[in-house]
């Protein structure tokens, strides 16, 4: 049902054009072009689309906007259905592709030709530029513009033939080459593209562009409300011309709300390849990337994308989100739901003098910290351990709260440890940290006794070797889309890779798994390979910057 709360501008013009009549049922649709894989952008316009068919009991078509055969390519296509599955929603029947609508599509150009609002332009592309004419001053009409009706039925009739060579012709609508509006300047509708096309299985030399196949295709499926971002507001001109100029009876009407920008991200396909071109990122599945397959690969969870949108909201207005609301997403629901583990990834070994060789500890310990209903799990303690080389310093240090030379640490589950001498190699590097214990301090804090901190350990003999993907910023600039030259803001650590160790508490065949790694972050486990364990990091325990964000819009 609807909530109030969560009413955004659209919702509105819903509410309203339901309350008048206007129209009796909801139908949006989503309209991606298969170009590229789907990225968090898309995620909103998902959220958008599907979610206003599901308040207002409606329907949202899935509609490839394949005019382009030089882009479309059919693993975008399985990719983008997938991505939209994976994110919980269903689409309204049959998946739809512009391509199928291309006889209709063309009908209707021949109307336009037929109504003398459409002529074949045989100027070239820089030709036609020129005449457009620019922001203050008016266009040129084409010299071919005056042709006859007749005239341009052949000629369109060449095009759609193939005996035309590529941009040496082009149907273009004839609307006002003096509008203030650059876009009502005689559009183009038709251009002549030779490459086969993947989708259709018709060959075609010709193809619709967006804005005369996309309002079409939109009447065709009875779309009430057509939303897109704010670029699109002045191609509404031609929308709506194009509706009524084909008397078409279903009238959709397009509305416009903000593009997605996230900090230090590219929320472009075009930029996107731009990446994997340049061998910056591997894929587009790659964790360091905004796009839905990348977050899914990262440890991003569905609902914690489609929270991220709630909580972005609709609007009109062009805003940069902050990446610490999109993680601090993710990080309320795993706080809730992972279980916890320990991890070292930075490993240091650690000698326990006084604990009895061979010997194994069990220590039952829960797998959560409130939700005993998560059950626990066995540690095994054993003499010689790991801990994190950054918990240990041989300098005192009373604001440093983890192990010295003098001042002793629990160990996480476990005891009390303190240092009797270190073992360095020639190179000065610490190798070895031979400790004592206190067995009497397990579960116990002794009386009057300063512990300097708590830190996490793992068993040497009882651990799985683990790779630890580290992922930072993509870009040190807030805005790289700002940026022509966005290859020079890559930063160069956006992936760190760690070889360090896990308890043995992982089931192997349960995988994908997400765990905290207690103090070091939360982390996906995706498969093994070659038994190989390697573990991306989704985010940090807490927001590094500030506090966490709590329902900030
Ligand atoms: P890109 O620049 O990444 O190619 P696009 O707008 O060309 O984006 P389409 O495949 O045409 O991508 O988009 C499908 C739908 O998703 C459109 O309705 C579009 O407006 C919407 N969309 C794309 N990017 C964003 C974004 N950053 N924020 C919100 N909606 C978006
Ligand atoms: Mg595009």
């Amino acid at each position: 049902m609807i909530k109030k709360n969560k009413n955004n501008f659209i919702k509105k013009i819903i509410t309203h054009d339901l309350k008048t009549k206007k129209f009796t049922y909801i139908k949006t649709r989503f309209p991606p072009e298969p170009n590229g894989y789907l990225h968090l952008g898309h995620a909103k316009a998902i959220c958008l689309n599907f979610g206003i068919a599901r308040d207002y009991q409606g329907h949202c078509n899935l509609r490839f906007d394949d005019t382009n055969p030089d882009k479309t390519k059919i693993k975008y296509i399985k990719s983008i259905k997938s991505d939209i599955q994976w994110l919980g929603f269903k689409w309204n029947g049959k998946t739809r592709y512009t391509s199928e609508y291309f006889e209709i599509l063309y009908e209707y150009a021949i109307q336009l030709i037929n109504k003398n609002l459409a002529y074949v332009d045989l100027l070239d592309k820089t030709k036609i530029r020129e005449y457009r004419g620019t922001l203050t001053l008016p266009g040129k009409n084409s010299p071919y513009r005056n042709h006859t009706i007749q005239k341009n039925i052949i000629l369109f009739e060449k095009m759609k033939k193939g005996q035309f060579k590529s941009g040496s012709a082009c149907l273009r609508a004839k609307i006002d080459m003096n509008s203030n509006s650059m876009i009502m300047r005689d559009p183009v509708l038709y251009r002549i593209i030779f490459t086969p096309h993947e989708t259709s299985k018709n060959s075609w030399y010709i193809y619709p562009t967006y804005d005369f196949s996309h309002c079409i295709s939109d009447a065709i499926e009875n779309i009430t409300h057509s939303l897109c971002t704010l670029e699109f507001s002045d191609n509404r001109k031609i929308y709506d011309w194009i509706i009524k100029n084909l008397n078409i009876k279903h009238v959709p009407h397009q509305y416009e709300y903000s593009r997605l920008h996230l900090e230090y991200s590219i929320l472009s396909k075009r930029k996107l390849q731009i990446l994997i071109n340049n061998k910056i990122i591997e894929n587009w599945d790659d964790p360091r990337i905004p796009t839905i397959s990348g977050l899914r690969k990262r440890g991003y969870t569905a609902q914690s994308i489609i929270n991220f949108c709630e909580k972005i909201g609709i609007t009109k207005q062009e805003n940069i989100i902050e990446l610490s609301l999109l993680e601090s997403c993710i990080r309320q629901e795993l706080n809730n739901t992972a279980p916890r583990r320990m991890a070292v990834l930075n490993p240091i070994k650690v000698v326990i003098i006084n604990f009895p060789i061979n010997h194994v500890e069990k220590l039952i310990v829960p797998n959560h910290p409130t939700r005993p209903e998560l059950g626990t799990r066995t540690l095994l303690f054993t003499q010689e351990l790991y801990i994190d080389r950054n918990d240990f310093s041989e300098k005192d240090n009373p604001n440093y709260k983890r192990l010295t030379l003098h001042q002793e640490v629990r160990l996480r589950y476990a005891y009390i440890i303190k240092v009797q001498k270190i073992e360095k190699d020639s190179n000065d590097n610490i190798i070895n940290i031979f400790c004592t214990y206190d067995n009497s301090t397990l579960g116990k804090q002794p009386k009057n006794r300063i512990i300097n901190g708590v830190i996490h350990w793992v068993s040497l003999t009882y651990s799985y070797t683990a790779e630890f993907r580290i992922y930072n910023k993509l870009f040190n600039i807030k805005n790289p889309e700002n940026e022509k030259k966005f290859l020079n803001y890559i930063n160069t650590t956006s992936l760190i890779i760690k070889k360090g160790f896990i308890e043995s508490n992982i089931n192997k065949n349960n995988l994908p798994c997400t765990y905290q790694f207690e103090r070091e972050g939360y982390f996906y486990i995706e498969s093994i390979k070659d038994n190989n364990l390697i573990f991306n990091q989704i985010t940090t325990l807490k927001d590094k910057n500030k506090n966490d964000h709590n329902h900030k819009k």
